[in-house]
Parts: structure tokens; C-alpha cells; sequence
């Protein structure tokens, strides 16, 4: 049995997978804020519940907002601040007395696309999550590519490709830089462009409905929004070119996007020709918690 964790900011989530995939148990609770140790205690009693209630003990993995640091061994670039600088590996060891494997959630969620999801027996998954901030998680033959520094899939504060005039220097990111892609293809990055073009305070969902309703101002900030989606994807596929293109974040429920990206990736390859499928999260939400359980695959 292979239990998964998804730390979240707002709510963390347990589940246990049979080893062909099905959801045995789930649970959630809402994330302790600002309180490291009530947070590690509280993965830790979700297990043991879960344990219980199932009556047999399991692989645990954990996936959260940032990555272990290989040069400190201490968390970093987590957006749940408090969990900046502490060892959560260890410290998850020592409270269920048992190896723990922490993962970065974008990369939970490529493996569990590649595992059983949109990608499915695809060598190279790559996973963009487009909610609200932007970034992006890699898969290789069903396992996390974390890399040396554990930033692999850091793709959120690379800079927006082949950009036009009027999109430098781009808006200013919480990171200190401007132009970020997460700027312009987060959610927050859409619905900060179309306000700043019209004057209309709305979230991305309001917008896409007004798009669908005819309205041409949503319709150009969806066009914008594409092509900018359109480069920064292109710019991944002409370094790692994956076999599977998978979306997972709130935007990717914008159906629209499976039919139009693709064109809108295809000028910026480098190739005669562009096949790779684009596809929806088959495990949307559960994604993370799923992939953090497949951590354990032998
Ligand atoms: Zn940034």
C-alpha cells in the first residue's frame, strides 16, 4: 500500500492507493498556519489514521510547494513560508519512524500523469501547472526528474519568450524580476493583464465566461494569454521535447485550450513539425496527493 501527502498551503491531503492505483481512503484537513510543528504532526497522525482504518502499514510520500535543498538539506522555495529552512525530510522520518520520500508537487504531479493519467506510459511527461502562480513538474520513465539543485521544472520565473514590445519588461514578480511567465500565464497573471488593458477587475473564470458570451475584450485577453502560453511552452519543447504535454491548475479547466494551443506552440519549435499531444489532467485535483503515493514505485 503506498500512501501519499499533499502539503498544501490551505488544506493538506492523504490518500491510500492499491497498487493498481485505487483510492483506498482519503483524508484532508486544513493546514496549520504558520506552525511547522503542528503541520509535521499532523502528516504524521493523517497516516497513522489512515494505517488504522485500513488495518496495514505503507510506503509514505510527501509533495510540497518548494523542494529540499541538496547543498543544506533544509526546505526551500516554499510559498507556505514556515516551511522554509527546516528539515521536513527528517523530521517526517523521525515522527513515523519509517523513510519518507519529499518531492516537490509539480513533480507529483507529472509522475502520477505518467503513472496512470493523461500521459500514461509516456516516457517523458511534462506537466505545466497554470493556477495561481505558474509552474511545472517533469517525469521520466514514471519517476520525478528532481535534478542536481531539486529546481527541475522551475519554469514559472523564467522569462517570457520572444517577447513583443509592449511586453517588456513585463509586469513585476514577487520574485524580484520582471516579465516573468508566471506574470502573464498564471491565472493571477491573466486576470492582472486583462485589468490592466480594460480596466475590469475580474478572475480568470469571469473573463473566459465573458469570452464565451461574445465579449471582445475577454476574447483578445484569452488571444493574448494563448500565444504568451503558446511561447512559453515552445521554449520548454525545444530543450526537453516531451512526449506528453499535460495541464494541470485551475486554467487547464479552460477547454478551449486543447484545441488552440498547439497552433500557438507550433510556430516557436524548432522542427519541420509539432505532434506533441497537449492534454487535460486526467486526476485534476487528486493529482498531487496520487503522484506523491507513486514516489514509491519499485
Ligand atoms: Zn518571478
Amino acid at each position: 500500500m503506498r500512501i501519499g501527502v499533499d502539503w498544501g498551503g490551505t488544506k493538506i491531503e492523504a490518500i491510500a492507493l492499491s497498487d493498481a492505483g485505487a483510492a483506498l481512503v482519503r483524508k484532508r484537513i486544513a493546514t496549520p498556519q504558520h506552525d511547522y510543528d503542528a503541520c509535521v504532526a499532523a502528516v504524521a497522525r493523517l497516516v497513522v489514521e489512515i494505517e488504522a482504518t485500513l488495518g496495514r502499514t505503507g510506503t509514505v510520500g510527501v509533495g510540497i510547494p518548494g523542494a529540499i535543498s541538496p547543498a543544506t538539506g533544509l526546505v526551500k522555495n516554499a510559498n507556505s513560508i514556515w516551511l522554509n529552512g527546516r528539515p521536513l525530510d527528517a523530521d517526517l522520518e523521525r515522527a513515523l519512524g519509517r523513510p519518507v520520500r519529499v518531492e516537490n508537487d509539480a513533480n507529483c504531479l507529472a509522475v502520477s500523469e505518467a503513472v496512470d493519467g493523461a500521459g500514461t506510459g509516456a516516457a517523458v511527461v511534462w506537466a505545466a501547472v497554470l493556477g495561481t502562480g505558474a509552474g511545472s513538474g517533469l517525469a521520466v520513465q514514471g519517476r520525478a526528474l528532481a535534478g542536481r539543485h531539486r529546481i527541475a521544472g522551475e519554469w514559472g520565473h523564467n522569462p517570457l519568450p520572444w517577447p513583443g514590445d509592449d511586453e517588456r519588461p513585463g509586469p513585476r514578480c514577487y520574485c524580484g524580476r520582471r516579465g516573468c511567465l508566471e506574470t502573464f500565464v498564471s491565472g493571477t497573471g491573466l486576470a492582472a493583464d486583462h485589468q490592466r488593458r480594460t480596466g475590469q477587475a475580474l478572475d480568470a473564470e469571469a473573463i473566459m465566461s465573458r469570452m464565451r458570451a461574445g465579449d471582445p475584450d475577454a476574447r483578445r485577453t484569452y488571444d493574448l494569454f494563448l500565444g504568451r502560453l503558446g511561447r512559453g511552452v515552445a521554449h520548454v519543447v525545444n530543450i526537453l521535447d516531451p512526449d506528453v504535454i499535460v495541464l494541470g491548475g485551475g486554467l487547464s479547466d479552460i477547454d478551449e485550450l486543447y484545441a488552440d494551443l498547439p497552433a500557438r506552440i507550433a510556430p516557436f519549435v524548432f522542427s519541420d513539425a509539432f505532434e506533441t499531444p497537449v492534454r487535460k489532467s486526467r486526476h485534476g485535483p487528486s493529482s498531487g496527493v496520487r503522484g506523491a503515493a507513486w514516489l514509491w514505485t519499485e
